[in-house]
């Protein structure tokens, strides 16, 4: 294992000339951090998706480059000597023009992929710069020759065999002699192509690139001092979380507390490095610890809120006292890579969430050959507008009173869809999307406070 950290900065870390000098004095103050994984500068990448998808008006396409030119320009203007990246983040964003334009005329996945990869490429040769003339012997390497993935565009998965191999010869022993910066998000696939991991990727590529060069410590740097007992936004009196385990951690990343990408915590977890999340923007207020055991294991932990569902409900009035329905059902899902979140069945009906993390953002989609396919055998009802509340815990659905504590607080509330018991770590729900804040406030007064 080798003795150092990985460091990750999220878009907001990396907004601006005064956040990025915020990370390169978190990194000078930690000896143990070799490698630092950036996102693009805030805002970065949502621009490239908009040309990705095709803007067709010449002048209104200008315009967003121009965004983009001013964003790194602007952080370029205050360091000291630029000479020796200002021809790369030039050439990167002729090379967005370029792409952007073939995007409006065709858009694909992997045209998509290339475009947006830029903001990464960009940010790196920034921070890279800023960093070393902040005196840290940093040098800026492209993650695409070791992040090995599949060809699937927007949302690849990584190889982590190939992965570990090209880390251990390409990357593991340039952090032994310099601080390594490199991009979060994407990677190549097989032919060299360029892919990404899905929006918000960042943090997943930190925690595979922690696990492939063996990492001590995670630490993904972002702009909330850590997790909270839920978002403090909808409940004011929200708490910090000193310490929580992977479990928990991962539950509350999955049911949509925004902190982590919810894939982030399976390499750590596999190779138990602990993970640590704290706010770049005041480092000194500490963070939360993610750990694979822990000293508390309270009953109520957390509440995560995730908005965005798709509920879809499949009915078939023979599926009673039937058999195979739902491995029919499930059949079509898997055939279309649909995947899904929540499920609950009754004697004729099941109703399931779908997930989706790639980079379109919004409410999934049921696709339409599958939503044909599935009318073959039930009827198919799709409902957008909902969202998902989660509560994160310990033991619950072992503890006497916990699920009446919870619903006798929801009482007002028309809750859609409910799912207990198959995690001890959760228990989750789902309503409209306009009542979901004043559920969890309402739960977080009653539980937590
Ligand atoms: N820049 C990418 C995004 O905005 C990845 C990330 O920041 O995690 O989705
Ligand atoms: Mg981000």
């Amino acid at each position: 294992m080798s003795a150092f950290n990985v460091a990750k900065f999220g878009g907001t870390s990396v907004a601006n000339f005064e956040a990025m000098s915020r990370c390169a004095e978190i990194i000078a103050n930690n000896p143990q951090t070799k490698l630092v994984v950036s996102s693009a500068c805030s805002g970065v990448t949502n621009i490239l998706v908009e040309l990705a998808n095709g803007v067709k008006d010449e002048s209104q396409r200008a315009q967003l480059i121009n965004k983009l030119r001013t964003i790194h320009t602007d952080i370029m203007s205050q360091l000291n000597d630029i000479s020796s990246i200002k021809q790369r983040v030039e050439a990167l964003i002729d090379k967005v023009a370029t792409l952007s334009e073939a995007a409006s005329i065709a858009t694909s996945a992997k045209l998509t992929d290339h475009l947006v990869a830029c903001g990464e490429r960009m940010s790196t040769h920034i921070l890279t710069r800023l960093m070393q003339e902040r005196g840290i012997n940093a040098v800026r390497f492209d993650i695409r020759g070791v992040l090995k993935t599949d060809s699937k565009y927007g949302k690849a998965e990584p190889n982590l065999n190939a992965t570990k191999q090209l880390a251990t010869e390409r990357l593991v022993p340039l952090c032994q002699q310099h601080v390594v910066v490199t991009q979060g998000f994407i990677g190549s696939d097989a032919d060299n192509e360029t892919t990404t991991l899905g929006r918000g990727g960042s943090d997943y590529s930190a925690a595979l690139i922690a696990e492939a060069v063996g990492a001590a410590g995670l630490e993904i740097w972002t702009d909330v001092p850590g997790i909270y007992t839920t978002d403090p936004r909808i409940a004011p009196n929200a708490r910090p979380i000193p310490e929580i385990s992977f479990s928990e951690a991962s539950e509350m990343a999955n049911f949509g507390a925004k902190i982590l990408h919810p894939s982030t915590l399976l390499p750590a977890l596999r190779h138990q490095i602990p993970v640590f999340v704290g706010s770049s923007k005041a480092p000194q207020e500490g963070g939360t610890w993610v750990r694979q055991s822990v000293e508390s294991a309270p009953l109520f932990r957390a509440l995560a809120l995730r908005n965005n569902q798709t509920m879809v409900t499949l009915r078939n009035p023979k599926m009673f006292q039937a058999y195979g329905f739902l491995a029919d059902v499930f059949t079509v899902l898997a055939e279309h890579k649909i995947s899904v979140d929540l499920v609950t069945t009754s004697e004729v009906s099941v109703s399931l969430t779908l997930d989706q993390t790639d980079t379109c953002g919004g409410a999934p989609e049921l696709p339409a050959q599958a939503q044909k396919e599935l009318e073959q055998l039930c009827t198919v009802e799709v409902k957008q507008g909902l969202s998902l509340v989660a509560l994160i815990g310990n033991n619950m659905s072992e503890t006497k009173g916990s699920a009446a504590e919870v619903f006798d607080t929801l009482d007002a509330f028309n809750i859609r869809m409910i799912c207990y018991g198959a995690s001890p770590h959760n228990l989750c729900f789902l309503l409209d999307e306009d009542e979901a804040k004043q559920a969890v406030k309402a739960l977080h007064e009653e539980l937590f406070e």
